[in-house]
């Protein structure tokens, strides 16, 4: 896999010293119709373009690229285990699908530039209709099927779509979760109409098209079946697609990204990150609502000529060895999961994990939150394959902090995402000064600009809101913060400690929640929790635990429950100091948690705080914050 021997540290050095050589060199990876002119424009900071005056496409670079040499071999592997659908698209057949879906757009008067919000379940269709939208020039926004009518009709109003493409319903663990009326409603609720709405009907959920403005899109697919849609070749920096963050408050906030940028960042991190190779499959657990279901669902893994698979269902449904069989049925090499995935497994028979042939596996690349050093440690001894952390966010699209076995096998570290990748200038800065802090010392995640390829152009539509939001809040430094605290050990290791916004001030000592969720879930008896600051009159802030444990019966009892909360505060005493131990730990069966896994630290600390839990569209369980209520209530 390594082809010419050197360290990471001198590949980094010389991304950042020698930014156009670099990803000059980098964007040998990818096809370009027209060859760029300027590798970099970084005259107005923190704004960057890449690769001026070269001309690419998305789709031609995942697609139609691979054509004479993986014409036959799969692309796109979709199964769903709610519905027991599961078919293999070749990249020829792939190829066919986009172009019938492109025309299919074009039909409805989508053109170069104009924005379709793709509203829609894990199917096979959701990423035809990205491919198409990049094939044709338009600018995708997929909005996460969970979201519900309010959030839609938000993004809606911000991305003022053309087309808006759905389907029936999406379903989960079972559930049939239909669709069409959110939609309608939604739309109903948006200041800003789309001309047009194009719904894949799988059969799950009868809905009413509105005259005018609705289609089906099966017949209007059988009008295309032998569609020739040319690619539209695009200067690099022109729009790809728009994603709205997660959980913020408020406006949404669009995040925009580029074309030839984001092409080449994918293609170089599945080369020398993901060490994914030609003709081999990428199995990602995401959802294409996600940056993951972006960036290694869909472009990454095609651009790299892989197939990938696109998962409808949960990883315990059938039973908790499915994620495992689909492993071993497609011969999968490179998976991507998130470390709730894993808890969630921890509390299941292990011998799950023994039970299929996983020896196709090389590494299990685990983002999205903090992983763990418990959880770590179990699925690597569990699973017997490397497990890989990465650190990055929707707005950087690419791991940000990792290890990057492709240039150096730099050995992992539990508790560590890595090192910095190739291309981000990362620093840890003192909040207040803005001053770099040493090794072992706390400081803010920063990246100087210019960010390299693949991260965000700006917000869309709102240069200003780039600036001030991301690059306003280190005094004294034109510096993008990733809002995360961070600490790098003498060897250069990353620490993740927690959102510098969900930082906690106990009687003067600011705590990280993280470090204190940490040494709780160390405790044998944890499979997960979380750590909120609750205002408290006399300290300002105490810590308040919530826990999962492995095995209820250890808690069945009041007594129970109290020797093991005492236990748990022990155990910070003892790993973090008396300072940092929580107020109370409560027990609850499932922490209330966002639909990608993210757990709810704000509405549990707002019922904590006896406040209004906020915006809770994103929540997988509303039960979930009841509970929260209960045990706050000793119940
Ligand atoms: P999102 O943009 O929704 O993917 O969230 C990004 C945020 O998730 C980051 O700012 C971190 O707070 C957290 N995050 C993502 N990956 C990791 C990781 N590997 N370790 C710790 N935190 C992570």
């Amino acid at each position: 896999m390594t082809t010419n021997k050197q360290s990471l540290s001198a590949f980094h050095h010389r991304s950042i010293t020698d930014r156009a050589e670099f990803w000059a060199e980098q964007a040998t990876l990818i096809d370009w119709h027209k060859p760029f002119t300027q590798v970099l424009d970084d005259s107005r900071l923190p704004f960057a373009r890449w690769f001026l005056g070269g001309e690419t496409n998305l789709c031609h670079n995942a697609v139609d690229r691979h054509l004479p040499t993986l014409a036959d071999k799969p692309a796109l592997i979709f199964v769903s285990t709610e519905t027991g659908a599961e078919r293999t698209y070749t990249f020829a057949e792939l190829h066919s699908e986009v172009m019938r879906m492109a025309a299919v757009m074009q039909a409805l008067g989508v053109e170069r530039g104009d924005r379709v919000l793709i509203y829609m379940p894990m199917i096979a269709e959701a990423a035809f209709a990205m491919l198409a939208c990049a094939r044709i020039g338009a600018i995708h926004s997929v909005v996460f099927g969970g979201f519900a009518s309010h959030s839609l009709a938000s993004r809606i109003d911000d991305a003022a779509p053309r087309l808006i493409v759905s389907a029936d319903a999406g379903s989960r663990g079972g559930k049939v979760i239909p669709y069409k009326g959110l939609l309608d409603e939604a739309i109903s609720l948006a200041t800003s109409k789309p001309d047009a709405v194009l719904m894949v009907d799988r059969g799950l959920a009868p809905y009413a098209l509105v005259a005018g403005r609705d289609h089906d899109y099966a017949p209007l697919r059988d009008q295309h079946l032998n569609a020739i849609v040319p690619v539209t070749w695009l200067e690099s920096n022109e729009i790809s697609y728009t994603l709205y963050t997660s959980g913020t408050t408020g406006k949404p906030k669009g995040v925009q990204r580029d074309v030839g940028g984001y092409a080449v960042a994918l293609a170089a991190s599945m080369k020398h990150i993901f060490c994914g190779n030609q003709g081999e499959t990428y199995f990602s657990t995401s959802d294409i609502g996600w940056v993951v279901g972006h960036s290694y669902i869909v472009y990454g893994p095609l651009i790299a000529g892989m197939a990938t698979i696109m998962y409808e269902g949960t990883p315990v449904r059938p039973d908790a060895g499915i994620l495992w069989q689909l492993v071993e049925r497609y011969k999968v090499t490179v998976m991507f999961s998130a470390p709730t995935a894993i808890r969630v497994l921890k509390k299941q028979d292990p011998a799950w994990l023994t039970r299929y042939d996983t020896s196709s596996l090389r590494a299990l690349f685990l983002a999205g939150e903090p992983l763990d050093e418990p959880t770590a440690r179990w699925i690597s001894e569990s699973l017997g394959r490397p497990i890989i952390d990465n650190y990055w966010q929707t707005e950087t699209g690419w791991p940000i902090l990792t290890v990057a076995h492709g240039i150096e096998k730099t050995p992992t570290r539990f508790g560590s995402p890595g090192m910095p990748m190739y291309g981000y200038d990362v620093r840890l800065l003192h909040e207040q000064t803005g001053e770099e802090v040493g090794p072992n010392e706390k400081g803010v995640v920063a990246v100087l600009p210019p960010l390299p390829p693949g991260c965000m152009q700006t917000v869309w539509g709102d240069d200003e809101r780039f600036v001030k939001t991301y690059f306003s809040s280190i005094p004294g430094k034109l510096a993008y913060s990733t809002f995360d605290w961070g600490v790098r050990d003498d060897d250069g290791y990353y620490f993740i400690l927690g959102r510098t916004d969900d930082v906690i001030n106990v009687a003067g000592h600011r705590l990280g929640t993280r470090e204190i969720e940490e040494s709780l879930s160390s405790h044998a008896a944890v499979a997960e929790c979380a750590v909120v600051g609750v205002a408290d009159t006399l300290k300002g802030q105490v810590a308040v635990g919530f826990a999962v444990v492995k095995d209820p019966s250890l808690i069945e009892e009041i007594d129970d429950r109290l020797k093991l909360e005492g236990e748990l505060m022990a155990t910070v005493d003892r790993q973090l100091g008396a300072v940092a131990r929580p107020s109370r730990v409560y027990f609850v069966s499932t922490l209330p948690k966002t639909r990608s896994g993210k757990v709810l630290r704000r509405s549990i600390q707002a019922v904590c705080e006896g406040r209004d839990p906020g915006d809770l569209t994103t929540i997988e369980d509303p039960s979930t914050l009841e509970q929260v209520r209960q045990a706050l209530a000793g119940r």
